[in-house]
């Protein structure tokens, strides 16, 4: 195996994989309903990776040092047969983990399949426990009710489940508490996410960012908490237990607290293309590696080059950047997953 590193000692670990570039939300963060319309153009099925070329990009990328891969989109559940390609990326060897983030609309449909399939972890998106407010958040799309129960579908299942929530200045701030308090005694993990400046199309202002210390503040009225050790290097969300001892959080404080310095994560989206940061202006076309019958030698130089060459930086240049280069047309989040 080789161990890669970029330009700044990261190596390669972590590969997220996006399996489509659609969703059945429309969050306003993400996909926001204005831009994201009927007339939207998603890209067409023989553009997407298929499951045979993203099998075979696992492997390459496991030789180059990346143990845990992370399944995405636009939301994954909607690609078809999902559990099969988990299946496929179980039985590589090398690959340690499988997790997946998914907006839990369909997790109590497949919850069974991927956990049998060799899916160990799940992520689920759910910003307020208020229906009112979610519809709202996610465009007037989903309930809090059907994704609670795939949530519960989830554990029941013996999938690791963990709860990741946008906090959102204007709209759901005051659902942290709730939330909070309602996963404790879930004894769920649940997650808070600053607000990013992800893609182009949401219309970011860092008035509109909760921070890391203001969520801490809010959920300390539940019960005091106390840092705990990540579990290992790199992990995005920082840990807090509740000081009784009953449950923990985290928080993935990229605005305002970034982790730039541990980045190992590679994407890879869902036609293809490797980024080698969420706030990427452009990636490098695999697929068309794939596709023009290149043997895995080349693919790997090229990923190696890739990586080698890495530079990324983003969140902690973000405070030294000016709104113009900011604007640089980024790839959008839907593309290249979370
Ligand atoms: N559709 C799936 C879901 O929502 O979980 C997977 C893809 S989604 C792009 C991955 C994660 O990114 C979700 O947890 C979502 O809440 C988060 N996300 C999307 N846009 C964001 C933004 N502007 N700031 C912070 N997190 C964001
Ligand atoms: Fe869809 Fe996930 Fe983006 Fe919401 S965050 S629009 S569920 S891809
Ligand atoms: Fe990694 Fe880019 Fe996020 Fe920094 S901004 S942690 S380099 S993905």
């Amino acid at each position: 195996m080789t161990n890669l590193q970029d330009q700044f000692q990261r190596p390669l670990r972590d590969l997220r994989i996006s399996v489509t570039d659609r969703c059945n939300f429309r969050c306003q963060y993400c996909m926001p309903a204005e831009i994201f319309g009927p007339d939207f153009a998603f890209l067409p099925s023989e553009k997407i990776l298929s499951f045979e070329e993203i099998e075979r990009l696992v492997k390459i990328f496991v030789s180059l040092g990346v143990k845990k891969i992370r399944i995405t989109g636009g939301e994954p559940l909607l690609r078809r047969d999902l559990p099969t390609l988990i299946e496929r990326i179980n039985r590589i060897d090398g690959v340690e983990d499988i997790a997946l983030t998914t907006n839990g609309t369909l997790l109590k449909k497949y919850a069974h399949d991927l956990a049998k399939a060799g899916l160990s972890r799940v992520s689920v998106s759910l910003d307020s426990l208020n229906e009112e407010r979610f519809f709202e958040m996610n465009g007037h799309r989903g309930k809090v009710k059907t994704v609670l129960e795939g949530i519960e579908k989830a554990a029941e299942a013996g999938l690791q489940v963990k709860i990741n929530m946008v906090v959102q200045k204007g709209k759901n701030e005051q659902d942290i508490v709730t939330m909070a308090q309602f996963f404790k005694e879930k004894q769920h993990i649940l997650r808070f996410i600053e607000y990013m400046d992800v893609g182009n199309s949401n219309g970011w202002k860092m008035d509109d960012v909760v921070s890391k210390k203001e969520i801490l503040e809010q959920v300390q009225q539940i019960s005091p908490l106390k840092p705990v050790e990540p579990n290992y290097k790199g992990e995005v969300a920082t840990r807090f237990q509740y000081q009784d001892n009953q449950g923990e959080i985290g928080v993935i404080s990229s605005v305002t607290d970034s982790f730039c310095s541990s980045c190992s994560r590679a994407r890879i989206s869902a036609e293809g293309k490797l980024y080698t940061c969420l706030f990427a202006t452009d990636g490098t076309d695999l697929r068309e590696l794939l596709r023009n019958g290149e043997d895995d030698a080349s693919i790997i130089q090229c990923i190696s080059n890739v990586w080698e060459n890495r530079t990324d930086r983003y969140s902690d240049e973000r405070n030294e950047q000016t709104m113009e280069k900011r604007k640089k047309s980024k790839i959008e989040m839907s593309h290249i997953g979370g």
